[in-house]
């Protein structure tokens, strides 16, 4: 068993990457991590290698079925990240048209 102390999920969800090549603009580690239907994008060991150990939390955090799915499919369109976008801001704030 790993004895080394496992860092929470959301510990890193403040870091900005300045450009999202998907999105255009900066983003927080927290959208990385989750913006794939809960599952991290599959840009993110590019976009944050180098930045902090993105390998090991990954590991820590993600089953490897999971991990699997995040990187074996193929990548959304710019028009299916915008959906998924707008479904994510439509989810958060549920009582707005
Ligand atoms: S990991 Fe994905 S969402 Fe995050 S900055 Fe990179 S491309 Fe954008």
């Amino acid at each position: 068993m790993d004895e080394r102390e496992q860092p929470a999920l959301t510990c890193f969800d403040t870091r900005e990457h300045w450009r999202c090549p998907i999105l255009g603009g900066p983003v927080h580690f927290s959208y990385c991590r989750a913006m794939n239907g809960g599952l991290p994008c599959h840009r993110v060991l590019g976009c944050w290698n180098g930045k902090l150990d993105i390998q090991t939390y990954l590991q820590d955090h993600f089953t490897p079925e999971q991990l699997d799915r995040v990187f074996s499919q193929p990548a959304p369109g710019r028009m299916g990240t915008i959906f998924e976008a707008l479904r994510r801001v439509r989810e958060q704030n549920p009582h707005q048209e």
